[in-house]
């Protein structure tokens, strides 16, 4: 699969989802199918939130995405190792970061108020928390979505400047909104055009 067509069969997934139409899929049967390799056809970051599931979110099923996640949907040498196996070995076409609203992590960042033992995910949050408070946006809340987005772009950042993933494949990312179920993708202009 090409990357423009991983990213429309994204957007699609996250479409029935929205309305409710999930696919039907015989578990049993597509565990036997993969059981003898994977060849993932998106490969995903997302945040460890109980309620941004990436194969739900996408309507997908076993075999489908290669998915990373950690809290805040931090990307360190870890997740880059992890996408470039997901690459290079499994042939996912694109990544997509996937950050969402009402995340805790970005949320305690731009509140200030982070744990000791959190440090290490919110010190990766901190330059898009302060860049969206300097945007001055009124409410807290309008911060902390501003830093949502702002952070899920850095991340897709740090991955274009991996060695390898920058020029391997395109990165794109999004925001998921946990009311509506919306996955709003950005950065997809360069796959169209490619
Ligand atoms: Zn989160």
């Amino acid at each position: 699969m090409d990357p423009k067509a991983s990213i429309e069969r994204l957007a699609e997934g996250n479409r029935r989802f929205i309305a409710g139409q999930r696919t039907p899929v015989d578990l049993v049967r597509r565990r036997q199918a993969t059981a003898s390799g994977q060849r993932p056809w998106a490969a995903i970051v997302a945040c460890a939130d109980a309620r941004v599931a990436p194969e739900i979110v996408f309507d997908t099923t076993l075999g489908d995405l290669f998915v990373v996640r950690t809290g805040g949907n931090v990307v360190d040498e870890l997740v880059l190792g992890s996408l470039r196996f997901g690459v290079e070995t499994l042939g996912a076409p694109a990544i997509v970061v996937l950050g969402h609203y009402g995340c805790g992590a970005v949320q305690a960042t731009c509140a200030g108020d982070t744990p000791e033992h959190l440090a290490c995910v919110c010190d990766e949050v901190l330059p898009s928390a302060e860049a969206a408070r300097a945007r001055g946006g009124t409410a807290e809340v309008e911060v902390c979505d501003e830093a949502v987005r702002l952070h899920a772009e850095a991340m897709a950042g740090r991955i274009r400047d991996d060695a390898f993933l920058g020029t391997a494949v395109p990165v794109v990312w999004g925001v998921y909104d946990v009311a509506t179920g919306e996955v709003r993708l950005h950065d997809t202009a360069g796959i169209d055009a490619g």
